[in-house]
């Protein structure tokens, strides 16, 4: 990929902090979120025009109509502005206005359609965008969006991991799974990664947690939903924290170096590789044993999924948490790889006709 850094995201070797509300909802918002946020160390003031809105009925954005009001917030407090897109129109409508960087919304990502559009639409102008992640955990789709957005010529490209939604009710709005920008940031190193710990939260509380988290994992800046009055904000009111709320945030922050410098780890890092060789002979001979009864299974013409031995495992599993040192998250994830894997290696035998 043919990558140019985005200037106005960094104003020293700190973590770029992109704030703002979630939607623009009148020019007295905005310019009081501005206000409290000018100066004091935010590098881009984001804002919602467009909203893309799971459930029709809900509040859709001001659209164009918000757009002198991000003209205001540039002029009067200095600050580069940010809003999302979701089509041609959009990009038009934002790059004459004098929009600074856009972003792509989680939705509009899952969308190669509407990507490509985006594209075509940005040719030949180079403002720097972000891509975040889509819905769904595809690394793939998230990274032909930003191939799509750089064929087209833009190169001052960047990401933002919000999170990946899942059914049902879970602790975090959208589930961070760290590994897949981490995955990227192997796969493209010099590709900038922000964290919106907002979206993947879903409530403010979390916040905190999800920022240190990130900065820990060395993500390269932060944007955090901020509103004046966050119970009364037209889209995700829960996860919005105002700007005092933010500085708190950001003050306790603990920054770490990603230079390792004179610390060696080689130590540790042998033991952990003997350890993960060991877990992988281990894995292999139960294996073995698996394929041993997927024989059983095909010659008695059984089938390879037996739901009772199932439940079995998943309980058992339970003990290996009980007593706090692993995570049950984590140990269910473990057991689950382990049966899939055990079920794959028996699929193959008993349709081994040469068996
Ligand atoms: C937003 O940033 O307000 C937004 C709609 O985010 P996402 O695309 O991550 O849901
Ligand atoms: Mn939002």
């Amino acid at each position: 990929m043919n990558l140019n850094s985005i200037d106005i995201l960094k104003n020293s070797s700190a973590p770029t902090i992109v704030a703002g509300p979630c939607s623009a909802e009148s020019e007295e918002q905005v310019l009081a979120v501005a206000a409290a946020l000018a100066g004091r160390g935010v590098s881009l003031f984001r804002a919602g025009l467009w909203k893309p809105r799971t459930r029709p009925g809900c509040f859709e954005g001001f659209g164009k109509e918000g757009l002198p009001w991000l003209q205001k917030v540039k002029k009067e407090f200095n600050l580069p502005v940010a809003t999302e897109v979701a089509n041609a129109e959009h990009v038009e409508l934002a790059l004459s206005a004098g929009i600074d960087l856009l972003w792509i919304g989680a939705r509009t990502t899952a969308n190669p359609f509407a990507v490509q559009e985006i594209a075509d639409a940005l040719r030949g102008c180079d403002v720097p965008v972000l891509v975040k992640n889509p819905v769904n955990p595809d690394l793939e789709l998230w990274i032909g969006a930003l191939e799509r957005l750089n064929n087209a010529g833009i190169t001052r490209l960047g990401t933002i991991h919000r999170g990946f939604s899942s059914y049902g009710e879970t602790y975090f709005r959208n589930t961070p799974q760290w590994q897949l920008p981490l995955e990227l940031r192997r796969r493209i190193p010099e590709l900038p990664i922000l964290c919106d710990p907002s979206h993947i939260a879903g409530k403010r509380e979390l916040i905190m947690m999800l920022s240190q988290q990130a900065l820990d994992l060395n993500f390269d800046g932060l944007m955090v939903e901020t509103h004046c009055n966050p119970v009364c904000a037209l889209s995700d009111a829960r996860q919005q924290v105002t700007p005092d709320e933010l500085f708190v945030i950001l003050d306790r922050l603990v920054h770490r170096s990603s230079n390792a410098g004179s610390c060696d780890f080689s130590l540790y890092r042998r033991q952990i590789d003997e350890i993960d060789d060991a877990i992988i002979e281990l894995m292999a001979k139960r294996m073995n044993i698996s394929r041993e009864i997927g024989a059983i299974k095909r010659d008695k013409g059984i089938t390879v999924f037996q739901p009772f031995r199932y439940n079995e495992i998943m309980q058992r599993c339970e003990e290996y948490y009980r007593d706090g040192r692993l995570s049950a998250a984590s140990v269910k994830e473990v057991f689950e790889a382990i049966h899939a894997e055990s079920v794959r290696q028996q699929l193959l035998i008993v349709n081994d006709n040469n068996g």
